[in-house]
């Protein structure tokens, strides 16, 4: 006997009729069916769309995965491709690296022709960095003007793919009926030696900043020490941050003499930065810092207003010299930065052509709108312009003519290797010919030995520079080694050389 439930269900059955069972049984048969129906249409239909998804997500990737400018692949495509590759270097103990590739004066470029140029430049590269590892995908565009590169083997092959890439890089482009030269810094890191995985993009781009700051153009790989160099960097940073707060920054000066009347002829300002921990820190560290940084504005305007200041109690005393200061590419592209050196000389009543400012070859070939707006208004200005470490550069004698350059400088490497290589010498000689055409005076700088001074003195240099004769000093110091004997270390300078009634050769 069942519950009362099951009793009641069969009642229900006993009195109904056999032909509604059927009818029953049929509609209930076509329910399923649609039902049935429906669930497959359903599910085809999401597998459809999930179809869809997928070929959408892959489209989406794809396009992700290029670059838009240039083609190339994106950050994230290259680093899943690095995944995959250092997986396979494990397992069959093989090697690769990476390049990462980045162009030394672009934003010039971008800033002076604008971006559609600037894009275009960007796109030919890339075509160009493409061709260097092969017809795989294996370049990306990382950011800006930064690319990465991956090539098999060691830091033979990568190697001789960064000396690709460099002279890719450096032949002359034509964009938008422009021809512009480029040229690039790369960064160098080999699997597995210079770093694990997760560590080796970064590991590249340290070596890439590391070319860049000794004046891009080439190429180097990671060396375990810049990475230490990077977070010194920084503290070095924050370090001259407050070191420009609170004026620590000084001003060391070296005399210019002339070589035949030996009369000083002007005083060269270098910064100087007495690190209380690290000791003295040379301009060639914190300069290119407080470029990259933004503060070599502030520092530049203190070291010309310092400058101007200097040469005008010098004057009072009855020193008649020249005051040079050094001005950096960031300052030529400063707009202000004749204003400011014309408020310096007047604020100290210094005659304009008694300030001579000293900007590298290199700077000074580069021809963009910026830097020859700049000169002119150097040269309108009546200020004494002086070309800085000549002959490393690649000036042609028709751009030193357009310049209102009035001294040129050679630069102390061929200085340094006078008395032992007659190419330094046929350099020099040929640096002092050709300045004396274009009516240049000429300063030989990191001059040491007696021997390079007289050779340079029998070529015809009209000034010398060097520690032969006076290290940079203070300018408390500098006046003093004038009138003690025993500082002129060769016997060939005295006191009388800062006698207020001789003349120096810069009056006329
Ligand atoms: P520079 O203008 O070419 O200065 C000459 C450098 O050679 C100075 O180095 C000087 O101390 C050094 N020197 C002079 N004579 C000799 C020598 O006989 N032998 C050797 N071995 N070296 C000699 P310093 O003072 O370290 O300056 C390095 C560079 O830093 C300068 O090269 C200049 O480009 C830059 N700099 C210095 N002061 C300033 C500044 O006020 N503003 C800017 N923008 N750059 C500066
Ligand atoms: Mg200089
Ligand atoms: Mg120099």
């Amino acid at each position: 006997m069942g519950s009362v439930l099951d009793l009641a269900v069969g009642e229900a059955r006993v009195g109904t009729p056999g032909w509604l069972w059927l009818a029953g049984f049929l509609a209930l048969l076509v329910v399923a069916a649609w039902a049935a129906l429906a669930l497959v249409r359903q599910r085809r239909s999401g597998r459809h769309l999930q179809h869809r998804l997928q070929s959408a997500a892959t489209q989406i990737d794809a396009l992700r995965s290029r670059d838009a400018l240039t083609g190339l692949l994106t950050r994230a495509e290259i680093e899943a491709t690095l995944d995959v590759a250092a997986i396979a270097c494990d397992r069959d103990s093989r090697q690769l690296s990476l390049l990462v590739v980045a162009l030394d004066n672009f934003r010039p470029v971008n800033d002076g022709y604008g971006m559609r140029v600037g894009d275009g430049v960007l796109a030919a590269v890339a075509a160009r960095l493409s061709r260097c590892v092969g017809d795989a995908p294996l370049a990306a565009r990382l950011a800006g003007d930064e690319f990465l590169l991956i090539v098999e083997g060691g830091l033979a092959a990568a190697a001789r793919a960064a000396e690709a890439v460099l002279h890719a890089v450096q032949q002359p482009l034509q964009v938008e009926g422009l021809e512009i030269s480029l040229t690039a810094s790369v960064g160098i890191a080999v699997y597995p030696e210079h770093g694990s995985r997760p560590r080796l993009m970064a590991h590249a781009a340290l070596a890439m900043r590391s070319v860049k700051f000794g004046g891009g153009a080439a190429y180097a790989h990671f060396d375990p020490t810049m990475a230490v160099d990077v977070r010194d960097q920084a503290e070095l940073l924050h370090d001259l941050r407050s070191a420009v707060e609170r004026g620590q920054l000084k001003l060391y000066y070296q005399p210019k003499i002339d070589a035949r009347s030996l009369q000083v002829t002007g005083a060269e300002a270098l910064l100087r930065w007495q690190h209380p921990k690290r000791g003295m820190v040379s301009p060639a560290v914190f300069v290119p810092l407080a470029e990259r940084h933004g503060l070599i504005r502030r520092i530049g305007a203190w070291v010309i207003e310092e400058a101007c200041r200097q040469a005008a109690e010098w004057r009072q005393q009855g020193l008649r010299m020249r005051v040079a200061v050094n001005l950096s590419g960031h300052q030529l592209r400063q707009d202000d930065l004749v204003d400011l050196i014309e408020a310096s000389i007047h604020r100290h009543d210094i005659r304009p052509h008694r300030l001579t400012v000293e900007i590298t070859e290199s700077v000074a070939i580069e021809d963009t709108a910026h830097t020859r707006a700049a000169f002119d208004r150097l040269g309108r200005a009546g200020l004494h312009v002086s070309i800085d470490d000549f002959g490393t550069g690649q000036s042609s004698l028709a751009m030193l003519r357009k310049l209102p350059a009035a001294e040129l400088k050679i630069d102390r490497a061929f200085v340094t290797d006078l008395a032992t290589s007659a190419d330094a010498r046929g350099i020099a000689q040929a640096i002092v010919q050709m300045a004396h055409m274009l009516t240049l005076r000429v300063v030989a700088e990191g001059v040491e030995t007696e021997a390079q001074r007289d050779l340079l003195v029998a070529m015809g240099c009209d000034e010398l520079q060097g520690y032969l004769f006076a290290k940079p000093m203070t300018p408390a110091a500098l006046a003093l080694w004038a009138a003690d004997d025993d500082f002129t270390g060769h016997g060939v300078f005295r006191p009388s050389l800062f006698d207020p009634t001789q003349a120096a050769p810069l009056d006329g």
